[in-house]
């Protein structure tokens, strides 16, 4: 089994320089010198092996959700990604697992420029800790209270893959149906290695009013940006976009909108001026993810679920609390 150092040494050969790195890996703590005229945005995300991900999860697929779930957050504040810190907890350093999580771990951030410039490597129950630190023009981070009513609310890639994939383990599948195995394959995908929309955080800046990452649902979600925001949602349960591999499983449309409501998408839901709706067609294009309007914004409180007649249909789903 690699010692502590040579774990430490072995990622230092591999971690790629990033940007405005004077000092990575290597020190008591790293140095790291932001563009000029730039603010700073730092998130941190933790990843608990039996609550956020499967005990027998694949290691790789943990890496790269560490990263996604930690740059979906620089993503909703329209930040970006630059560096990055890691505290692993693990119960060994057995190769067979640490080598994949990092590989997961680090072709995300790479693929991202983001470099891995620091971090701490602890024997525990198996928990990652990411701090990703990214950087915006000063004052043009996108934050959570500046929606307004009359505005409209808007959300990318699709919702409810990532929970109908959770609602679907363990479940019997017949094995001579292949569509149906394809589109488990997807959803699944989803779940393990969402896709943070960090291009699209970025155009996003001095365009939309607020923006969140949709990581404990929709419902909840959205809700923090009305709360903070002081205004009402009311949302449209048909527009909500359903994937492709999720349009055509048999799940009853109660169930469905359940789904779409209350799963981990890591898309992000924004809101802006209608004046300003139609530059997304080119925003969307430019950054390969549709983007599709929901519903809109007005006076009072609340997210609230219209069906086609428009009436109210769901209340609001709580989305995961750890505390609840
Ligand atoms: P110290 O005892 O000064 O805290 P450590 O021995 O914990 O230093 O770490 C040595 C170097 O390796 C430090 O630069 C630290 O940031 C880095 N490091 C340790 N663990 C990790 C990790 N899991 N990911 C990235 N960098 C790490
Ligand atoms: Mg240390």
């Amino acid at each position: 089994m690699p010692t502590e150092f040579a774990f430490i040494d072995a990622l230092k050969a591999r971690v790629r320089g990033g940007e405005g790195v004077r000092q990575g890996i290597g020190d008591d703590g790293a140095v790291l010198a932001p563009p000029a005229g730039e603010e700073l945005v730092v998130s941190t995300d933790t990843l608990v092996a039996g609550v956020h991900f499967p005990q027998d999860a694949h290691p790789a697929d943990v890496g790269y959700k560490a990263a996604a779930v930690n740059l979906s957050d620089l993503a909703a504040m329209g930040a970006t990604p630059r560096w990055c810190t890691l505290a692993l907890t693990v119960p060994s350093l057995d190769p067979g697992y640490v080598e994949p999580l990092v590989a997961g771990l680090l072709a995300l951030l790479d693929a991202h420029a983001t470099a891995l410039v620091g971090g701490d490597t602890t024997r525990g129950p198996l928990a990652l800790t990411l701090t990703a630190i990214g950087s915006v023009p000063a004052g043009q981070a996108l934050r959570r209270n500046g929606a307004r009513p009359g505005d409209a609310v808007y959300v990318s890639g699709t919702l409810g893959d990532a929970a109908a994939a959770l609602a679907l383990r363990g479940t019997r599948l017949d094995p001579q149906d292949g569509e149906a195995k394809l589109a488990r394959t997807r959803l699944a995908q989803r779940l393990a290695r969402p896709t943070p929309r960090v291009a699209l955080g970025q155009a996003l800046r001095g365009l939309a009013h607020a923006c969140i990452d949709v990581s404990d649902g929709l419902a909840a979600d959205l809700g923090h940006i009305c709360r903070q925001s002081g205004v009402a949602a009311v949302i449209e349960a048909d527009a909500l976009p359903v994937s492709r591999a999720l349009a055509p499983l048999e799940i009853d449309p109660a169930r469905r909108l359940r789904l779409q409501l209350g799963g981990d998408d890591y898309e992000l839901c924004f809101a802006l001026a209608p004046e300003d709706e139609a530059q997304l067609a080119e925003i969307a294009h430019a950054c390969h993810v549709p983007l599709t309007r929901i519903g809109s914004l007005g006076p009072g409180e609340g997210v609230h679920v219209l069906d086609h007649a428009g009436r109210v249909i769901a209340p609001p789903v709580a989305g995961y609390e750890h505390f609840g």
